[in-house]
């Protein structure tokens, strides 16, 4: 699509076979727009449909509304394309297709490559209940695999003989629950086993592999944090008599804000209005709400910081830039690009309000009117805050300011090891 719109595309950016970047117009400053397209495993579900009915062959679904943020960023990339034939302007817009944000960090592989270097300023969004610029806060993070490695035996025969990587893990899983109570306040630790060992209760398990995923406020937190769980896991080890190899899968660091950008932003989205839906709209919006629970609807007021309306069940007006929410943060790849580029993010209304993300509700209003105009709107206040960034270079100054002001304490310092590569296939233990 970005060649036939007439972008000179760049494919395997930093050697990732689905990352792409497309660039139009010339000289002047460089505007990224960052598009993500990636879905969620388990999350498979017919579009439209507001009962739990996943699309038969497929599990995987746009549970975090993926597809619409990387098709919105694609067309505000082209309207500023226009934009910028048409008026003559000296600039150059690039829209980034950033895959596997979902745990996989591409954006940060992206920035340790130099994809980000010459940008000026960058600009994304995400789906949400409500319309409004995206509060700058998200969690620093990184995935880990710990694979044990015991010794097999006959469990009834010889147990004696047998060393448990399975128990290992156990182990390390409870050492890690005694830890939870004193972490930093908003730090999480989740695990997902990738390999249990096998499925014969009466083979003492030789091989077992458990997948963490530790978040915290930022660098300074996570660190110190990721080496207390890799001391947890060199103990069970001891305990058990096995081994640990450790490898890291993805790293990202947390969001930095931007107020001259955000500030444009907010501009725009009150030049614009909040989206506008119809009657067919609010239908079947109501119908994805009636599946949700209270404190569904009512955590989505409290993220966004707003009081509840009874009976709404779409956005209708825009968030207003000074309030704060509390709750609900998760962590975005978008974090390193902000460390690097000045960057801002919208929040677009595209999903019945109190929609919980990575939900089979999420994924089936993907396809909805509703979730089709609120990626135009979106798209509309994306294009407009880089047409006026073009059209004033002071902005861009201002905004370089604002980052340099908040990196000078602590410069960025990329949380991916040198030595770790593009996660190609997140699923592989490998
Ligand atoms: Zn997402």
């Amino acid at each position: 699509m970005l060649e036939s719109e007439g972008f000179r595309v760049t494919t395997n950016v930093a050697d990732i076979p689905t990352a792409v970047m497309g660039e139009a117009g010339e000289g002047g400053p460089v505007i990224a727009i960052l598009g993500e397209y990636d879905a969620l495993p388990g999350l498979s579900q017919q579009a439209g449909v507001a009962e739990p009915r996943p699309v038969e062959g497929n599990s995987n679904g746009h549970g975090c509304g993926h597809n619409l943020l990387g098709s919105a960023s694609m067309l505000a990339a082209t309207a500023v394309k226009d934009f910028l034939a048409a008026s003559g302007l000296k600039g150059r817009v690039r829209y980034y297709g950033c895959p596997a944000e979902e745990g996989g960090a591409a954006k940060g592989f992206m920035v340790r490559s130099g994809a980000f270097d010459d940008v000026d300023i960058a600009i994304s969004w995400h789906p949400a209940s409500f319309s409004g610029v995206n509060k700058p806060e998200s969690l620093a993070n990184t995935r880990i695999d710990f694979t044990f490695t015991g010794r097999a035996a006959h469990a009834a025969a010889a147990p004696h003989l047998g060393r448990s990587a399975l128990d290992a893990v156990e182990l390390m899983n409870v050492g890690v629950n005694y830890m939870r109570e004193h972490m930093p306040d908003g730090a999480r630790v989740h695990y997902a086993m990738l390999d249990a060992g096998g499925v014969a209760p009466n083979v003492v398990q030789a091989r077992a592999k458990v997948r963490y995923l530790i978040r915290a406020a930022d660098l300074t937190q996570l660190t110190p944090l990721v080496n207390r769980v890799r001391k947890i896991a060199d103990g069970a080890a001891l305990m058990t008599e096995t081994t640990v190899e450790t490898r890291v899968v993805s790293a990202v660091s947390n969001l930095l804000g931007n107020t001259p950008l955000e500030k444009l932003m907010h501009d725009n989205f009150n030049r614009l209005g909040p989206p506008e839906f119809d009657d067919a709209d609010k239908a079947l919006a109501a119908k994805f709400q009636a599946t949700l629970t209270k404190e569904d609807i009512a955590s989505a007021h409290r993220r966004h910081g707003l009081k509840i309306v009874p009976g709404k069940v779409l956005c209708d007006s825009i968030v207003p830039l000074e309030i704060s929410g509390a709750g609900g943060v998760g962590s975005t790849d978008v974090g390193d690009v902000s460390w690097v580029v000045p960057t801002v993010q919208a929040r677009g209304a595209t999903c019945a309000i109190g929609t919980p993300f990575h939900s089979w509700q999420l994924t089936g209003q993907g396809k909805s009117g509703y979730a089709h105009k609120g990626l135009v709107h979106v798209a509309k206040i994306m294009a407009g805050t880089a047409v006026d960034a073009l059209r004033d270079p002071t902005v861009i100054a201002k905004a370089k300011d604002d980052l340099r002001e908040r990196t000078s304490e602590s410069p960025y310092v990329c949380p991916l090891p040198a030595d770790v590569k593009p996660a190609l296939d997140m699923s592989l233990s490998e």
